[in-house]
């Protein structure tokens, strides 16, 4: 389908679609890009790209599919990078966990090309990051959500789809500001969280005690916490104002617990707080939600 795929960002996500698309025989060669030398040459080793790029501009040269997979705060810069490659029939998109941001740079680096880039979320990944991480099924099976808006071109919207679907997502669409209100609250909130709680342990003087007591419990409620510090900065800092209201929200939860374990009601409040928090779990399964304009 696709001559050849520009990576910019070997890492994980780029990694990984890489090694998807070249499993699907979407694409017949990757040529890779990433911020450090060292990474490019190891994934060209490890078989994820086939020909080091010195740039992201050489990257996406003689390419007619490129993805962008880096952090959300260098999504400008490396599109302004791009820029002068970027035309309609160029298919252009990203990763990137926030969207509205992602969008607003886009519209800022490609101006009047901005038709070719469709903003994608793959809701897959790990808490690990790097290129040795890289894995073929990464995305089968996974949601990825398109972000599209006004100028995106209808064609290159629907090449998007078609790609996704042949790495194995089931694809969903959703405006940039629907996108990140709902991943505000369940996957960057979580985040902030498991980071707050391995900070609330750190903060005290027996630290080491209490993780070395901790459990499968605290193991499952921290997993997110080992995440990647320069992309869950970015991504924190980018959709700034949708977490502060989840974790108004939060506060708001969490005091009412604390109310409910200070009543004098034999814990009848706190016992219906958990029932209804405990039966909103058992009836939760991933990816069962039904998304708008799902496809
Ligand atoms: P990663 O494994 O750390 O990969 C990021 C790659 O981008 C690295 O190879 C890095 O190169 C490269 N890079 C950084 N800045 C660059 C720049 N200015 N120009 C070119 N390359 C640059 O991270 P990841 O987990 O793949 O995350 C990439 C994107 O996916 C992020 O936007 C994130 O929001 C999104 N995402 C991640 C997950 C997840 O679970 N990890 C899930 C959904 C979406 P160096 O090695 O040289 O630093």
């Amino acid at each position: 389908m696709f001559e050849q795929l520009g990576l910019i960002g070997c890492g994980l996500m780029g990694g990984s679609f890489a090694l998807a698309c070249k499993r699907a025989g979407l694409v017949k060669r990757v040529v890779g890009y990433s911020k450090s030398p060292s990474t490019t040459e190891r994934a060209r080793q490890l078989g994820v790209i086939d020909v080091e790029a010195p740039s992201a501009l050489l990257a996406v040269a003689g390419a007619d599919l490129v993805l962008v997979a880096v952090p959300v705060a260098a999504t400008e810069a490396t599109l302004k990078a791009i820029k002068h490659l970027v035309t309609p029939r160029l298919l252009v998109m990203d990763v990137g966990s926030t969207k509205l941001d992602v969008v607003q740079a886009a519209s800022r680096a490609l101006r009047e090309q901005i038709g070719s880039f469709v903003p994608a979320h793959p809701i897959a990944g790990r808490e690990v990051s790097g290129v040795e991480h890289a894995d073929a099924n990464l995305y089968q099976g996974a949601r990825v959500i398109l972000t599209p808006f006004e100028r995106t071109h209808s064609e290159q919207l629907e090449n998007a789809e078609r790609v996704w679907s042949a790495i194995g997502c089931r694809v969903s669409r959703m405006t940039p500001q629907e996108h990140d209100a709902g991943f505000a609250a369940v996957s960057h909130l979580p985040h902030l969280l498991a980071f707050a709680m391995l900070g609330s342990i750190n903060a005290q003087p027996e630290a080491e005690r209490l993780l070395a007591l901790a459990g499968p419990g605290f193991r499952d409620f921290t997993r997110i916490a080992a995440s990647d510090p320069v992309m869950w900065r970015d991504v924190l800092r980018a959709n700034r104002e949708q977490v502060l209201a989840q974790s108004q929200h939060f506060v708001q939860a969490l005091e009412l617990l604390q109310n409910a374990m200070r009543a004098d009601d034999n814990g009848q409040m706190l016992q219906d707080l958990i029932t209804l928090a405990s039966t909103t779990r058992a009836r939760w399964r991933l990816g069962d939600a039904s998304l708008p304009t799902d496809h």
